[in-house]
């Protein structure tokens, strides 16, 4: 029996890669849930893709590090994990967290990984060869000058050692074209809003580095009276402003949801940060509005609903 609600679901740049498989799950009547893990799966399988899940770009020492977290709208329950090494699914383990650990929301690193152990989760490889080879691409363009500048020369090995560590982090620029973290949020026939992050961070992070993707809140936040909301890109600024709680927030205050992520990307623009890189947001609320927005012209998000034939792409409010 059809519930009351249109299902329809929405997803960042890229997420077109499972969303149709996500939208099958609404129109047979499923879940928001199973929706937004399956959507993340297939983009997290997604070998094309070096953002996500495997094939994602490693850390500063070549290792692949993922964080995922899911967010139910009408309980606020919050299941995530991060910095994970060698399982290729951490949405799974996530959405795990929430359902069999509810006395806690978050796990990391090895804890995450003797979860997912002991849950009989598959191991993986997730260091494909092509992610290697781009990685060591960037690493062999880094120029000189910038581990034997003037002020470096004259320090000792370690000091120089340091210092290319953070020149590294702060070249990592993202390359041309859509880039960077996966967001998902359906809402299905029985009105529930669930919304779904998985990244493999930013590539060259500091091992154990954890961005805005695992936190509740930051990147990710769902709130059944008023909307989900969730972030791609410059992962601390999401962190530091409480992004996705932001647009939420906007949006309980009477804004149209495009508004709500226009007026959230512009409070975290506004704090100070050397490493300013784009930060873009989307929101769906629970009677089917959407919208999303970014920092630079041209970006798009994905949408489906019970009559799309094809993923739609629908342009964020550039700021
Ligand atoms: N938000 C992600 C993070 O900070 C990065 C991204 O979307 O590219 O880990």
């Amino acid at each position: 029996m059809a519930g009351k609600f249109s299902p329809i679901i929405i997803g960042s740049e890229r997420s077109e890669a499972g969303i149709p498989a996500a939208m099958e799950i609404l129109r047979a009547g499923g879940s928001a849930l199973d929706a937004v893990e399956r959507g993340l799966r297939y983009c997290e399988d997604n070998l094309q893709d070096h953002y996500i899940g495997t094939s994602g770009l490693p850390n500063a020492r070549g290792i692949v590090e993922l964080d995922a977290s899911i967010m139910i709208g009408s309980s606020r329950a919050f299941g995530a994990v991060a910095a994970v090494k060698n399982y290729p699914n951490p949405i799974s383990i996530a959405r795990k967290v929430l359902e069999e650990l509810p006395q806690h929301s978050l796990l990391v690193g090895e804890g995450a990984e003797a979860f997912a152990e002991f849950l009989g989760f598959e191991k993986a490889e997730l260091l494909t060869p092509e992610s290697r080879e781009l990685w060591l691409k960037q690493l062999k363009t880094i120029p000189q000058e910038s581990i034997e500048g003037e002020n470096t020369k004259a320090t000792s090995g370690d000091e120089r050692y340091r210092l290319a560590s953070l020149e590294l982090v702060k070249r990592m620029a993202p390359h041309e074209g859509p880039w960077g973290t996966i967001n998902i949020i359906a809402l299905d026939q029985h009105g529930e809003l669930v919304c779904g992050v998985s990244t493999s961070g930013y590539p060259y992070k500091h091992p154990g580095r954890v961005g805005d993707s695992a936190v509740a809140g930051a990147g990710n936040y769902s709130d059944i009276r008023y909307g989900a909301a969730a972030c791609t890109g410059r992962g601390e600024l999401a962190l530091r402003a409480g992004t996705a709680r932001t647009v939420v927030e906007n949006i309980r205050a009477g804004q149209d949801p495009e508004t709500a992520c226009a007026n959230a990307l512009l409070e975290a623009r506004a704090l100070p940060d050397d490493f300013r890189a784009e930060l873009r947001c989307l929101s769906l609320t629970p009677d089917g509005r959407h919208g999303g927005a970014a920092g630079m012209e041209g970006s798009t998000y994905t949408l489906m609903n019970e009559h799309s034939t094809a993923p739609e792409f629908h342009p964020r409010r550039a700021l």
